[in-house]
């Protein structure tokens, strides 16, 4: 009987997932090829870490595996093959943080094994950006002679922080990856500041050539919580973008 992708995928998860939780580091690194590389973003080395082949993954697992207890691996969305490569996302847990990764499976005469394995983490556990279903009510019903409307306390906040209250974090540069990390610490609750070299947010993009459009389709450039619009040109003008920053 031939499998599907999916099915393919989720076997492997489900087997790699059962030699961890039981410790087993020869039968976690026996499901992976010779020449594999399992990239960490953060889930379970703190760090950005790639361990190339069976020996430094199994070096990696008998350092982090007893303390991230990794579990629920699940398939997200269908897995896909091409050229004889399954391509699958998937999400899982640790003991503090909920993560997304990616799994490429190539089929050896040992059964599917992984050849490349990205685990990233994407939320700590009880720590969760405001968005979604965990967003902010906003309003707030009932008669309260003293309460501050959402104006009154971002001026508030703008005027204390730096000042008053230190932040926990600086950004040196408010370019697109500075914005970014504000937003989403400010999500999170994480007092910030961005200083900026340049007058305005944006003037990175303004400053540049007279001609230049965005290289990417604008639908490859999106931002957290703002994506760009979709009546936006496809290659965005620089002055555009740096208005939207
Ligand atoms: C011509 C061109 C076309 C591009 N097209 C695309 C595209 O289509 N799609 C895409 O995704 N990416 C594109 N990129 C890449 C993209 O612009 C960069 O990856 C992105 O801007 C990097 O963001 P960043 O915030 O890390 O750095 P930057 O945008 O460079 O921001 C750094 C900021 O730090 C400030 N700064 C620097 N030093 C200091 C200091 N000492 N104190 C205070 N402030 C400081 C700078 O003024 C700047 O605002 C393009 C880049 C170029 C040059």
């Amino acid at each position: 009987m031939t499998h599907t992708p999916s099915q393919r995928a989720s076997s492997w998860l489900s087997d790699f997932e059962t030699a961890l939780s039981t410790g087993d580091i020869h039968a976690v690194t026996s499901a992976f090829t010779e020449d594999s590389f399992w990239r960490d973003l953060v889930a379970f080395t703190w760090n950005i870490r790639t361990q190339e082949g069976r020996p430094a993954i199994a070096a990696m697992l008998r350092d982090r595996l007893a303390d991230t207890a990794p579990s629920h691996f699940a398939l997200e969305g269908e897995a896909t093959e091409a050229d004889g490569i399954v391509d699958a996302w998937f999400t899982f847990e640790t003991t503090v943080a909920r993560g997304r990764g990616h799994l490429r499976l190539k089929a050896t005469p040992q059964g599917d094994q992984a050849w490349t394995f990205l685990t990233t983490m994407t939320e700590l556990k009880g720590f969760e950006e405001k968005r979604g279903d965990n967003r902010i009510k906003g309003a707030e019903h009932g008669s309260k002679k003293a309460r501050k409307s959402w104006l009154e306390l971002r001026q508030e906040e703008e005027a204390k922080l730096g000042y008053e209250e230190q932040p926990y974090v600086l950004i040196i540069g408010g370019g697109q990856g500075g914005i970014i990390l504000a937003a989403r610490l400010k999500k999170l609750g994480v007092p910030t500041i961005v200083v900026e070299k340049n007058a305005r947010a944006g003037d990175s993009w303004r400053n540049r050539y007279k001609s230049l459009c965005l290289h990417d389709p604008v639908w490859y450039d999106h931002l957290p919580y703002m994506p760009f619009p979709d009546d936006w040109p496809v290659f965005a003008p620089k002055d555009k973008v740096g208005d939207w920053l």
